[in-house]
């Protein structure tokens, strides 16, 4: 459709503060969409009711980091003037939509779900038993992207397998009653690395559950103290003219994600780009203590002015408060019109 409305709809867990790697995979081009002036509607959410299922025994957790994340998002640069940042747990339709969507998936298919199947590893529910709320939070997360008919959903690449669950449900929603769903697309960074950041040490992907972060509010102390403490680099390099491996060498991957030409002409002149860097390393002669070094300073400009702007926010928290109740209001009409817009589909709005 030519003429369709460009709606984006993302958002977060709130199970912590928000780190490096939802900067680099998803916050960043946030920023970016938002300044670009190509989108008739920007919509993040705080997927707090989500986060509940995996931290059932927690509710306090979630309920305090709700605004750690509004303030993550003021500190980056979204604008409340430009985006409408909202909770989940405030917006009923999108429970009632989840209701409806649970009868349009099978269990097996469910079961299937790659990102999902991960998760139950790592969070240990293969032994312990496995919550039925998080077996199904891929079709609560399709009732957030319909409800806002959505049809631009940026995300890291491990929510490629719930964009493409949504997909199916809008599918068969529209086939079974009508045309009535947007379908959307994922879109995710063109940057491998940025896509999937690792953690610290190298390993899983950066996540708040796994604690290998780098936050955005962590101090400078803390970033350096990660880097030089916790990266690896090539364990085969000992001497400096020792020649050095890239692959799998952490600094290097986060240099892949962070850094431009533009930091050498600042930082590290010897060098034009980071091939060049790299060519170097693998040649031999080039310390990982010049590039970790490199890295803190990336980092350093990357994140002070964040913290900057967190700092400012902090003093006017009741701003901050304000700015998620305005947002969630307005997203209680927008939800509240494509649950009626559903009910009518499926001929059961009675009243
Ligand atoms: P949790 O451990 O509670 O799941 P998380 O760190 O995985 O937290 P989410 O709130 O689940 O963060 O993810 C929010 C968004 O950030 C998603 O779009 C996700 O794809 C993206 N994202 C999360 N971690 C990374 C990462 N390491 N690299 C790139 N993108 C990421
Ligand atoms: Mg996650």
């Amino acid at each position: 459709m030519a003429d369709q409305k460009q709606i984006i709809l993302t958002g977060d867990r709130p199970t912590g503060r928000l780190h490096l790697g939802h900067y680099v995979g998803s916050l960043k081009r946030r920023v970016e969409l938002q300044n670009s002036g190509l989108y008739d509607e920007i919509n993040i959410l705080i997927a707090d009711d989500q986060a509940l299922t995996d931290n059932a025994d927690n509710p306090a957790k979630i309920r305090d980091n709700i605004i750690n994340v509004v303030l993550d998002y003021l500190s980056v640069g979204l604008d409340p003037e430009k985006v409408t940042i909202c909770v989940q747990s405030a917006l009923p339709a999108l429970h009632a939509l989840t209701f409806y969507y649970l009868n349009l998936v099978t269990t097996a298919r469910l079961s299937r779900n790659p990102t999902v199947k991960a998760e139950i590893q790592m969070r240990g529910f293969a032994d312990e038993g496995l919550p039925a709320g998080f077996f199904c939070y891929p079709v609560s997360q399709a009732a957030d992207i319909t409800a806002f008919d959505a049809n631009v959903v940026p995300v890291g690449e491990d929510q490629l397998p719930m964009i493409e669950q949504t997909r199916e449900i809008v599918e068969k929603f529209n086939k079974v009653y009508g045309e009535t769903l947007v379908l959307p697309k994922a879109v995710i960074p063109e940057n491998e690395t940025q896509r999937r950041l690792p953690g610290v040490d190298g390993k899983a992907k950066m996540s708040k559950s796994l604690g290998n972060c780098i936050y955005l509010s962590d101090d400078p102390k803390t970033v350096k103290k990660q880097v030089n403490g916790h990266m690896f680099t090539d364990p085969q390099h000992l001497q400096i003219s020792d020649p050095g491996h890239i692959e799998g060498n952490v600094v290097f991957t986060y240099l892949d994600a962070l850094c431009t030409d533009a930091h050498f002409a600042e930082f590290l002149p010897d060098y034009a780009n980071l091939e060049e860097m790299k060519d170097h390393y693998r040649r031999g002669g080039l310390g990982d203590g010049t590039c970790k070094k490199f890295l803190i300073n990336i980092l350093e400009e990357t994140l002070s002015p964040i913290r900057a702007e967190r700092a400012k926010w902090e003093n006017d928290i009741g701003a901050v408060y304000d700015i998620l109740q305005a947002g969630t209001a307005k997203a209680v009409e927008t939800t509240n019109a494509t649950l009626a817009r559903v009910r009518k589909a499926m001929r059961i709005n009675y009243f």
